[in-house]
């Protein structure tokens, strides 16, 4: 098997909070061999990662790599207006081409700035087309077709029966579940209480509980969207979940930034993970979340940039800034330090999908990091106040995921840049086209 040992860094291994200290990876296949001073193998590859950062990749709990293509095509529009009027008309006039393109693009993305693993959510089509180019660009992923069988203002192409749903997301589980190595995983992904039948979200707790399959769908997110699940269901939202049998330790809930009490209680005691999006929800005007009320009660919570649609970027790094800037908004500085926010974003985000050996830099684990060059951060501070502060993302040289690397010198190894740009802009020209709105 090929070794590759990377030397001379200083690392961020994540094993016992952000602390840095200097040494080397040792690289074999697809996982780590060794941490720490360690002498390379015969025959191994050396990176030399002296002045630099490495750290274990970003993992995003909660993107929408379909919505790439409908940056800025959606602005100033609150949640369910920005739904109905824009985004499910564009993902309903998705073909294949302007899929390919669109997850192609937001993958160029967050690989080159740093993201090593996500949690994608889809539209309720093309779950194959989203599958192949997740396995085509060497991320990790854990992927679903996002489930809708009702709702107000849905267009007829993405609403399906509940049957439909249910065969075309068992049917993509089976196809790709365990793809690459492992590199893929399915997660059911029910949207939101408000596009699903309670029969619907029935059957996939039932089908998550027998298979240990990830669901993943959103939830309080928005205070009109929980008024209207509290008047359909006489439940609050995440009482709902709970009630249908949705929540458990297999569970990532996208948002939760209006939570009572008696919600905060049910996501602890079901072991439920947040996936917290400070862009999206600042953008849409849905609010902010409080991350330390969660993380004090024991709520495992991971970052996400959701879609370009809501965020425009989708930089892990930015979304681990805004979410340690937020929780000093309610008074206290120390709510959530660099240090907090970097372990949400890798170890806390890996255990959000389950995946017992990402998210550290450990023996055993897989390859999954990032080099970041110290001469691109802005100087001074400790590693991790100048990795989220000092601009993180704009530093990212190299990037590996099972062991590959995906990026090098700060260009990605399977993509042309240009080429994926230059069919990204084609194919958003047509999307519009086809949807009606520009
Ligand atoms: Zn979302």
């Amino acid at each position: 098997m090929a070794s590759l040992l990377i030397r001379g860094g200083t690392l961020l291994t994540m094993r016992d909070g952000a602390r840095a200290e200097r040494g080397d990876v040792l690289i074999v296949g697809s996982r780590i061999e060794d941490v720490g001073r360690v002498e390379p193998l015969q025959d191994s590859e050396i990176i030399d990662a002296s002045g630099c950062y490495v750290m274990p990749g970003l993992v995003q709990v909660h993107v929408h790599l379909v919505q790439t293509l409908m940056r800025g095509a959606a602005e100033d529009l609150p949640l369910l207006d920005w739904l109905r009027r824009r985004i499910w008309p564009l993902e309903a006039a998705h073909d294949e081409v302007s899929l390919r393109a669109s997850v192609r693009l937001g993958l160029h993305e967050l690989l080159t700035t740093g993201t090593t693993c996500v949690l994608d959510m889809g539209t309720s089509h093309g779950g194959d087309v989203v599958a192949e180019e997740l396995a085509s660009s060497g991320i990790r992923a854990r992927f679903g077709q996002a489930m809708m069988d009702a709702g107000d203002g849905v267009p007829e192409r993405l609403l399906e029966s509940t049957r439909a749903s249910l065969d075309a997301s068992s049917a993509l589980r089976t196809r790709w579940d365990g793809h690459g190595g492992g590199r893929l995983g399915y997660a059911y992904a029910p949207r939101f209480a408000l596009s699903c039948t309670r029969e619907l979200l029935e059957a996939v707790a039932a089908l998550s509980r027998m298979t240990g399959t990830l669901v993943h769908t959103h939830s309080n997110e928005n205070a009109d969207e929980r008024v209207l699940i509290e008047t359909a269901t006489g439940r609050a939202p995440i009482a709902y979940l709970e009630e249908v049998g949705l929540l458990s330790e297999r569970a990532v809930v996208a948002h939760g930034v209006h939570l009572d009490d008696a919600e905060l209680g049910i996501l602890a005691g079901t072991g439920t993970s947040i996936a917290h999006c400070p862009s999206s929800n600042l953008k849409l005007g849905s609010g902010v979340a409080d991350v330390p009320r969660l993380r004090a009660a024991r709520v495992n919570v991971g970052l996400g940039s959701d879609g370009a649609a809501c965020s425009n970027r989708l930089d892990g790094f930015e979304e681990a800034r805004l979410a340690s800037l937020l929780a000093r908004s309610r008074g206290n500085a120390g709510a959530l330090r660099a240090g907090d926010v970097l372990l949400m974003a890798t170890r806390d985000g890996a255990r959000a999908l389950r995946l017992d050996d990402v998210g550290s830099l450990q023996a055993g684990f897989r390859a999954d990091l990032v080099i970041i060059d110290g001469e691109r951060l802005a100087p001074g501070g400790d590693p991790a106040t100048r990795i989220v502060f000092g601009g993180g993302s704009r530093a990212v040289r190299d990037v590996m995921v099972h062991g590959e690397l995906l990026v090098k010198n700060s260009r990605p190894t399977r993509y042309d840049s240009g080429e994926v740009t230059a069919k990204a802009n084609e194919a958003r020209s047509a999307l519009s086209a086809r949807a009606a709105v520009s």
